[in-house]
């Protein structure tokens, strides 16, 4: 009893070992190849999707500006235009016929000239408007008239265009002597930034906006910005950017991480000199995690599958040499009954059984007679044979439930459950008879053998040992009368003497 319960701990030991060894080996694995997707997911978003976006935005936006650039160049050093400025703005006709022809011939959006002597402002259609230094639009022209250099790019509404957000290029003009005489240039219109931002947006799920050097969003895609923010608003009224931009305190160019509701975002920020604007382009890992995380979890429940498969088999595996290997402890190799040790298991089951349910039982102790002789006349072999006979025939001669065992040598035990004495002792005689007229055949001899029986009926106090040595006592007398007999040693035969 004691050795199965060392080894049924030893197995379960086994069996926390396995669990633990498997279950961590393979929760290291999949982590590991989580960590490693996550980190090359991150890499490639942070080092190479958002930079890309980033340059191929500010090259479309490059793109965009350097014709606007060149014809307002050319406008500033036109000759017709600072001549008509110099001879007093006289025939409105012709300048506004010539910034017709420039914004028909070069597919701009809008032209213009704005004068200094009369602050009046031209364009395609003829006089717009005279510019005022109090009305916050026209702020532009009193800064154009004050800077140093000979442009610069505005990202304005366009007044002549139901206000709509056009990039002016704002050129100065000087007569021949370098004199200020005005400004000139062209706008365009950000509908091809605004389409190519709507195209990444929309095929690469991120965000792409500009944001000017106080981090007010100015331009972003048709719909909104980011997290459906509009332009005007400030980074600070933004969740998640607003905690960036309290780090940050001014927009900078850089890779920044940040969080939003739960969701980690990657942020590429550029500045664009020739706007003075900072490109955001923003993804958030949701999206992409869910894929990875989704494999962890794949991962996850097929280690778990395998981690129990194996678990199921090993166990199965373990029980089944346990069996066997307890079926080899406890049987003899030669007849295939019980053993002593095998013997002694059952046996303390039937006592108690026995004692429970007040039911009677008897030993019978048999031994084979003359056996040496036996053995020395036909050989070791011979005597083998004998003795599985034997065994067959008791187990033939039995019921399934009656404990038979070999106790050793030529000795042998039966225990006949739910019998009496005289029952028992019918079939012992039964047994005895059976045993002398069989014949076993070996090498073209039929050896015979007869056997002596003791008998002893369990008294309620009976140990094994003390039923077993009254047994004992009843074959001792079966030998001493001569041998092939029964003899029943009666229960109370100590009281008796
Ligand atoms: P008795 O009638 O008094 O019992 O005489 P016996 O010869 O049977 O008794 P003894 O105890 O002197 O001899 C038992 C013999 O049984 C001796 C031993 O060699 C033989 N024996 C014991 N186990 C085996 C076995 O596994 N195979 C064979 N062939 N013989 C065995
Ligand atoms: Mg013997
Ligand atoms: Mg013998």
């Amino acid at each position: 009893m004691l050795l199965k319960e060392h080894s049924k701990n030893g197995q379960q030991l086994l069996v926390l070992m396995l669990v633990l060894l498997l279950g961590s080996g393979f929760l290291a694995t999949s982590l590991v190849s989580y960590q490693a997707s996550l980190k090359s997911i991150r890499n490639s978003i942070v080092n190479t999707e958002l930079p890309l976006t980033s340059d191929n935005v500010y090259s479309e936006i490059q793109k965009d500006l350097v014709r606007p650039i060149l014809i307002s160049s050319m406008m500033s050093r036109d000759t017709f235009v600072r001549d008509w400025v110099m001879k007093g703005e006289k025939d409105v006709e012709q300048m506004t016929r010539y910034l017709h022809e420039v914004q028909d011939h070069y597919g701009a959006f809008t032209s213009f000239f704005v004068s200094d002597r009369t602050l009046t402002y031209y364009q395609s259609k003829g006089v717009l408007k005279q510019v005022s230094r109090q009305e916050p639009r026209d702020v532009w022209y009193f800064r154009v008239r004050d800077m140093k250099e000979p442009y610069e790019i505005n990202v304005d509404v366009d007044l002549a265009n139901q206000d709509r957000l056009t990039i002016f290029i704002n050129y100065k003009v000087f007569d021949y002597e370098n004199r200020f005489l005005g400004a000139t240039g062209v706008g365009l219109a950000v509908d091809a930034v605004i389409k190519l931002i709507d195209d990444y947006q929309r095929r690469y799920d991120r965000s792409i906006y500009f944001v000017d050097t106080t981090g007010r969003i100015v331009l972003t895609g048709a719909q909104s910005g980011p997290m459906g923010a509009k332009v005007g608003q400030s980074l600070s009224e933004i969740p998640g950017l607003k905690e960036l931009q309290a780090k940050l305190k001014r927009p900078q160019s850089g890779k920044f991480e940040y969080h939003e509701q739960g969701r980690n975002h990657f942020l590429n920020v550029r500045y664009i000199p020739e706007l003075d604007w900072y490109l955001f382009v923003d993804k958030h890992e949701g999206g992409l995690l869910e894929s990875v995380r989704k494999t962890l979890y794949l991962n996850l429940l097929i280690c778990l599958i395998v981690t129990v498969v194996v678990l199921i088999l090993v166990n199965r595996q373990i029980r089944r040499y346990q069996t066997r290997i307890t079926d080899l402890a406890n049987a003899d190799s030669l007849t295939g009954l019980p053993n002593r040790r095998g013997f002694q298991l059952l046996a303390g089951q039937a006592l108690q059984e026995a004692r429970r349910d007040r039911k009677p039982l008897v030993a019978l102790l048999l031994d084979l007679d003359h056996f040496k002789m036996l053995n020395d006349t036909y050989g070791h072999q011979a005597g083998d044979l004998v003795l599985q006979g034997f065994s067959q025939n008791l187990r033939d001669s039995l019921r399934q439930s009656d404990i038979i065992c070999r106790w050793g040598g030529e000795e042998f035990i039966i225990l006949l459950k739910d019998t009496g004495n005289a029952n028992a002792r019918q079939l012992a005689e039964k047994i005895r008879k059976e045993i002398a007229s069989k014949r076993y055949p070996y090498k073209g001899v039929n050896l015979s053998v007869t056997t002596s029986i003791g008998l002893a009926e369990m008294h309620p106090d009976d140990s094994l040992d003390s039923l077993l040595s009254r047994a004992d006592k009843g074959l001792y007398r079966a030998k001493q009368s001569g041998r092939d007999c029964v003899c029943v040693e009666p229960t109370g035969n100590l009281d008796a003497l």
